[in-house]
């Protein structure tokens, strides 16, 4: 026999796990509806081309992330690992870059990577983008719009905020020149892979994980001081703004982010609760990602939050919601094998859908004895039973059962209806809002 099983760093997602997502997307897309961001949905594969000249040869992911393949006709393709670059093609093919676009993602992406806590292979982010405002208001929305959905999923006091300044294209090569004669005074404590890094691209050292050269990256010259007037400027009223907004931040002058395509404010919202996957959700401004497709210049700025990640803090932090389990309000019970009578209780059962569309009711299609199914709905504290076999049939009623008040009542469809509107009004509003 052969077993299979799933790819390694790639999960699923199994019923009682995936109301605790339903629980956080949601409470994330509507506060993005309330900002007016609309969803984008763009297909997971993607042309490899299209990641290759957009996200940098030293990044990571280009480097040995990516999951590319050929198909029938020997195309190259890859699995997205990361959404910006898909949404930059489809705006563009779409004709779309003339107007503000504001838009929202969901959706896995795919790396090859070393699976571990709050690292898979395919994991899920939650990212939103915006083209054609390049002031720094538009970037406090986005830092102002994160803060508000980690405060309503409760873990905003786990998170610090961390800034900088990329500064513009020409000002970032002044300051990787000075960078790079900096760290070639300590070539020696250097690696090959370091090395690599710091002749092709020296930005890549600043945010490094290495351990032992902490000192070396805590001691380079301060990319503040380099990038050019406008970006100061921009940086400096973003930060009037998150300063007159309450919203706490820490400039971080070696944040540089995973890839090349950044300009001006980078940002990531980082928590001491997780270990060393600390980052929850990283994002800033790319100004000239669109011109590499042959676009005018469009100003754009995005960030994603990691799923995985949202939801680790969360159940480390203790604010998953305790109750997640859907709960059934009713039980609907056939006592009777005849064919005739369970297909007239399957019609009955659509009628109550129809007539309560917010009644979550359970349906046992008689597979044990009465007695069980009274046990089950007990032990899943369903207290109202409906009844329907041979006795119900022949009087065109239905038996509701109250195994709280120990009553059993004969009702006609529509007193039926009215009494589970009356039982059930405010939990089925409260279903219809979750
Ligand atoms: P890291 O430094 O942790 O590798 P990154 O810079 O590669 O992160 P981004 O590309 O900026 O990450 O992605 C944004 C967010 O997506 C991260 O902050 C993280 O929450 C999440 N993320 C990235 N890679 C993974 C992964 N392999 N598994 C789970 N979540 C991930
Ligand atoms: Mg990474």
């Amino acid at each position: 026999m052969i077993t299979i099983k799933s790819l390694k760093g790639m999960n699923d997602i199994l019923p009682k796990k995936s109301v605790i997502w339903q629980y956080i997307e949601n409470k994330i897309k509507m506060i993005l509806y309330q900002h007016l961001y609309l969803e984008i949905r763009t297909p997971i594969i993607e042309q490899t081309n299209l990641f290759t000249i957009s996200l940098g040869q030293t990044t990571d992911i280009i480097k040995k992330e990516m999951y590319t393949f050929k198909d029938k006709k020997q195309k190259q393709l890859t699995l997205r690992p990361e959404n910006t670059t898909s949404i930059i093609r489809s705006i563009l093919e779409n004709h779309m870059t003339n107007q503000t676009q504001k838009v929202w993602y969901v959706g896995p992406m795919f790396r090859y990577e070393n699976p571990q806590n709050g690292r898979f292979r395919q994991f899920h982010q939650f990212g939103v983008e915006s083209f054609n405002k390049h002031g720094p208001e538009m970037d406090s929305e986005i830092i102002i719009m994160t803060n508000r959905i980690f405060k309503a999923l409760g873990v905003q006091k786990y998170l610090h905020l961390e800034i900088n300044s990329l500064g513009s294209k020409t000002s970032r090569r002044l300051y990787t020149n000075i960078l790079f004669k900096y760290l070639k005074k300590f070539k020696n404590y250097l690696d090959s892979n370091l090395i690599y890094k710091m002749y092709k691209n020296p930005l890549r050292l600043l945010d490094t994980k290495v351990k032992n050269i902490t000192y070396i990256v805590t001691h380079t010259p301060n990319i503040l001081d380099y990038i050019d007037q406008k970006s100061i400027k921009h940086f400096e009223y973003l930060k009037k703004i998150l300063n007159y907004t309450n919203i706490k931040y820490k400039i971080n002058k070696n944040l540089v982010r995973g890839l090349d395509y950044y300009s001006r404010t980078v940002f990531e919202w980082k928590t001491k609760a997780l270990g060393s996957q600390n980052t929850i959700c990283a994002g800033g401004r790319y100004d000239y990602l669109l011109k590499f497709f042959n676009c005018k210049k469009t100003p754009a700025i995005g960030c994603a939050i990691g799923l995985e990640r949202t939801i680790l803090l969360l159940k480390t932090t203790n604010k998953l919601p305790t109750n997640m389990k859907i709960k059934s309000h009713v039980c609907f019970i056939t006592i009777s094998n005849k064919k005739t009578i369970i297909i007239k209780s399957i019609k009955l059962l659509e009628f109550l859908r129809n007539e309560l569309p917010n009644l979550i009711i359970q349906n046992t299609f008689c597979d044990t004895s009465f007695k069980k199914n009274i046990y089950k709905a007990k032990k899943n504290n369903i207290n109202i039973l409906l009844i329907y076999g041979e006795n119900e049939v022949q009087k065109n009623k239905v038996s509701i059962k109250d195994l709280y008040k120990k009553t059993q009542n004969l009702l006609a469809l529509k007193p039926l209806i009215n009494t589970l509107k009356s039982i059930f009004y405010y939990e089925s509003n409260y279903y219809n809002n979750w």
